[in-house]
C-alpha cells in the first residue's frame, strides 16, 4: 500500500489525506489534528496506532472535519470562537438569514452537515499537555473568523499547524474565504480578510516554528520565506484588484488605506482615486431626458407614451411608476426588463407583474435563477419567483416603438446577468445592470463569479463595449450616465490580464479561477422539496477552469439511517466548459420523522461523524436534510467539497416530528 504519510520528528507524524492530518504518536496512542477523511485510518494502523485519544480541530470547515470517525471516547477540541458550527451547525441551516438575501459569509460555505460531539475549547494562549509534546494555541483568523494554530513543541522542535492560512510558499487555497466586509457587510469585501490573514501569519511567524503544516498544502520548512513570498503576491493580486474597482466609486473611503505614505491629508472623499496607476474616477454625463431613475430601476419613456421598465425591487417603484401614469407621464408599462436576479432588483417583481401585466423579458442564464431561485445559494439571492414570457439569447434584437432593443449575455456584476443596447433618438444607450460605475468594473463578491479568461467574465463584457460603442452607459444604483475611453477600457482589459496571471500564481490550481470562483463545483437544485417513497434528480456540476479535459468524481452522502449508498459517478469535461453528473436519489419510503432524524432522535449520542447520521434543522414546518457530495478532481480528493438540501414538509401536521425536537 502507499504510504500516505511523513514522518516529521521523532513523536510527530502527518498524514496526507485529501487534507492533512497531524498525527503526535506516544506509542500506540495518538493525538490528531484536523482529523479527516476514509484513507487516515489506513495510516494509523501502520502506525501501530489503536487509540485516538485527542481530536484538535483548527477550523468549522467540512472539507477538513469530516469523514473520519470519531471515537466515543475522543477528547475532542476546537476554537471557542467557532465552537457553536461545530457543536449546533443545525442552526445554521434552520436559520432563513443564512439562506436568503446573502451579504454576509460568515460562517460561509463549507458547513457541517450535522454536529460534532465537542469536549474542550480553546482560546489564545490555552496550553495542552499531551505525551512528549506541549501545545499551545494561537487565535489566527483569517481563513475563518475563529480559525487557530496549533503550536507543538516536541523533540526539541517547534511546528505550527496553521490551517488554510497559507497553503504552500506564496499560494492559498482558495480566496473566497477571505471575502470579508471592512466598512459595509462582507459582499463588497473582496480580500476583507487579507489583514487579518497577514495579522495571523506574522504572529505565527513570531513564535519561530521550524516548519509549517497547514490542513490543504505542503509542510513548509522555511516559514519565514513562505510568509514573505505570500503577503507580497497577496499585496499585488490586492492592488490589481482596486486599480479598476467599481467601488471606490461608491465606497471611497474603503480604499483609503491605499492612499500612499505621504499623500496629502485632508482631501476629500470624493476626491479618492487610489494609488498612483490606478484607473482615474469618470466623470459622469446627464441621462437622456426621456429616462426615469428610481430605486434600482431605470425606466424609458417612448414617444407613445408607453414605457420600458428595467428590474423591480420595492413595492415602492411600483408607486413611483403608478405616479408617473397618474401624472400622465406615462400611458402603460408594456415591457419588462430583468437585468439580474440579486434581491435589490428582483424583490418586488411579483408584485409588479400582478399591477402591469406586459411581458416579461430577460436573459437565458439570468432566467435560470428567478424563475427557481430554490435551485441557488448565491449572494443576494431572492426567494421571489419571477414569471417569464421570453428568454433571450447573446444578441438577440427586437423592436420596442422608436428604439432597437439587443440583449446580451453579459457576465458582470455576477455571472447571472445580463446586458441590454437601447439605440433610438440618436443615442446608443447600454443597460450594464451593477456591472459597471465610473471607477471600474464590481467584481467585488467572489461568490459572484466573475470569472477571468478570454470571452468570459468582464473580459467578454468589455470587449462587448468596446465593440458596442454605446454613448451612454448605466447602472442601477448610480443617477448619471458615463462612458469609458478607448483608453480605459484598455486599461481594464490589461488590469485583467494582469490580474489572469498573479493569480493563477496564487493558487495551488492550474488556473485563477479554481481559486476564487466559489461556485465552480454546485449541486443543482440547490434546494429542493421531496417526499418519502420518491426518486428526485440531483445533478453536481462543474465548471472546468483548465485548459485541458479534466475527469470529475462526485457521490452524494445520503443519512446512514436510509440506509442507501449512491455509488461514486465519473465524467470527463472538456477544456473551459461545464460538466455535470446526474444522481438519482431514491428516498425511503419511511416517516418524515424516522428520514429526517434517523439515528439521532433519541438524546443526542455521541454523534459519529463517519456515520452521517445527519440531525436535522426544521423551520415552519419543514425539515431539512443536508446531503453532502464528495467530490475528487483530476484525481484530487476535495473531500465533501459541497451540498445540495432536501426539504420534507409538513412535519408541523407530524406528531412525531414534533415530539423529536430536544
Ligand atoms: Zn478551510
Ligand atoms: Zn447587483
Amino acid at each position: 500500500m502507499k504510504t500516505r504519510f511523513s514522518q516529521l520528528s521523532h513523536h510527530l507524524y502527518v498524514h496526507h489525506g485529501h487534507v492533512n492530518t497531524g498525527i503526535l504518536r506516544d506509542g500506540n496512542r495518538a493525538l490528531l489534528i484536523d482529523a479527516s477523511g476514509n484513507t487516515l485510518h489506513t495510516t494509523l494502523a501502520e502506525l501501530g496506532i489503536t487509540t485516538v485519544e485527542h481530536i484538535l480541530f483548527t477550523h468549522h470547515h467540512r472539507d477538513s472535519v469530516s469523514g473520519f470517525p470519531i471515537p466515543d471516547d475522543a477528547r475532542v477540541g476546537v476554537p471557542a470562537k467557532g465552537r457553536e458550527w461545530f457543536s449546533h451547525v443545525e442552526a445554521f441551516w434552520h436559520e432563513p438569514k443564512y439562506r436568503w438575501h446573502l451579504y454576509n459569509y460568515r460562517p460561509h460555505n463549507l458547513m457541517l452537515a450535522n454536529s460534532i460531539r465537542v469536549t474542550d475549547t480553546y482560546t489564545e494562549g490555552a496550553q495542552i499537555a499531551w505525551g512528549a509534546a506541549s501545545l499551545t494555541v494561537l487565535e489566527t483568523p483569517g481563513h475563518t473568523d475563529e480559525s487557530v494554530t496549533y503550536l507543538i513543541d516536541v523533540d526539541d522542535k517547534r511546528f505550527a499547524f496553521c490551517g488554510d492560512l497559507i497553503y504552500d510558499e506564496g499560494t492559498l487555497w482558495e480566496l473566497y474565504s477571505l471575502q470579508k466586509g471592512q466598512q459595509t457587510s462582507d459582499y463588497h469585501g473582496f480580500l476583507g480578510a487579507r489583514n487579518e490573514l497577514t495579522e495571523s501569519l506574522e504572529k505565527i511567524r513570531c513564535a519561530s516554528p521550524t516548519a509549517l503544516i497547514p490542513t490543504h498544502g505542503v509542510v513548509m520548512n522555511t516559514p519565514d520565506r513562505a510568509i514573505d513570498t505570500l503577503l507580497k503576491q497577496l499585496e499585488h493580486c490586492y492592488d490589481k484588484y482596486v486599480a479598476i474597482s467599481a467601488l471606490r466609486y461608491y465606497f471611497p473611503k474603503l480604499f483609503a488605506e491605499s492612499l500612499p505614505e505621504g499623500a496629502p491629508t485632508g482631501r476629500e472623499d470624493t476626491e479618492f482615486e487610489g494609488r498612483a496607476g490606478h484607473m482615474p474616477i469618470r466623470e459622469g454625463k446627464p441621462p437622456p431626458e426621456f429616462l426615469r431613475h428610481f430605486g434600482t430601476t431605470w425606466l424609458i419613456i417612448s414617444e407613445t407614451g408607453e414605457a420600458f421598465v428595467m428590474d423591480c425591487g420595492s413595492p415602492h417603484v411600483i408607486k413611483q411608476i403608478q405616479q408617473l401614469q397618474t401624472d400622465g407621464d406615462i400611458s402603460e408599462v408594456t415591457q419588462f426588463w430583468v437585468t439580474h436576479y440579486h434581491d435589490d432588483h428582483v424583490d418586488a417583481i411579483p408584485e409588479f407583474q400582478e399591477t402591469f401585466p406586459c411581458e416579461t423579458v430577460t436573459d437565458a442564464v439570468v432566467a435560470q435563477v428567478i424563475t427557481n431561485p430554490s435551485g441557488f445559494r448565491i449572494p443576494c439571492i431572492s426567494p421571489a419567483v419571477a414569471r417569464l414570457d421570453r428568454v433571450t439569447h447573446d444578441g438577440d434584437s427586437w423592436q420596442w416603438n422608436e428604439f432597437t432593443m439587443t440583449a446580451y449575455h453579459f457576465p458582470g456584476q455576477t455571472y447571472y446577468h445580463g446586458g441590454l443596447l437601447v439605440e433610438g433618438r440618436s443615442v446608443r444607450m447600454f443597460f450594464a445592470g451593477d456591472s459597471f460605475t465610473m471607477a471600474g468594473i464590481d467584481d467585488y463578491c467572489s461568490g459572484n463569479r466573475n470569472l477571468l479568461g478570454k470571452d468570459v467574465g468582464y473580459e467578454k463584457c468589455l470587449r462587448l463595449i468596446q465593440h458596442l460603442k454605446p454613448t451612454h452607459l448605466f447602472n442601477c444604483h448610480v443617477d448619471p450616465a458615463f462612458d469609458f475611453t478607448d483608453a480605459e477600457i484598455q486599461y481594464m482589459l490589461e488590469t485583467l490580464a494582469e490580474r489572469e496571471k498573479c493569480y493563477t500564481a496564487l493558487f495551488p490550481w492550474d488556473y485563477a479561477n479554481y481559486g476564487m470562483d466559489e461556485h465552480w463545483v454546485r449541486c443543482y437544485p440547490y434546494q429542493q422539496e421531496v417526499v418519502p417513497g420518491a426518486t428526485v434528480q440531483l445533478r453536481v456540476e462543474i465548471t472546468n477552469h483548465s485548459l485541458e479535459p479534466r475527469t470529475a468524481t462526485a457521490q452524494p452522502i445520503l443519512p446512514a439511517s436510509w440506509h442507501t449508498e449512491i455509488e461514486h459517478v465519473e465524467t470527463t469535461i472538456p477544456p473551459k466548459a461545464d460538466g455535470h453528473i446526474n444522481f438519482s436519489i431514491p428516498i425511503p419510503r419511511a416517516d418524515v420523522a424516522n428520514l429526517v432524524h434517523g439515528e439521532a432522535r433519541s438524546p443526542r449520542p455521541t454523534v459519529k461523524e463517519g456515520e452521517q447520521t445527519h440531525p436535522i434543522a426544521e423551520s415552519e414546518g419543514q425539515m431539512r436534510v443536508v446531503i453532502p457530495v464528495d467530490i475528487t478532481y483530476n484525481a484530487r480528493p476535495l473531500g465533501q467539497f459541497r451540498e445540495a438540501i432536501f426539504v420534507f414538509n409538513g412535519s408541523r401536521h407530524n406528531p412525531l416530528c414534533r415530539n423529536s425536537r430536544s
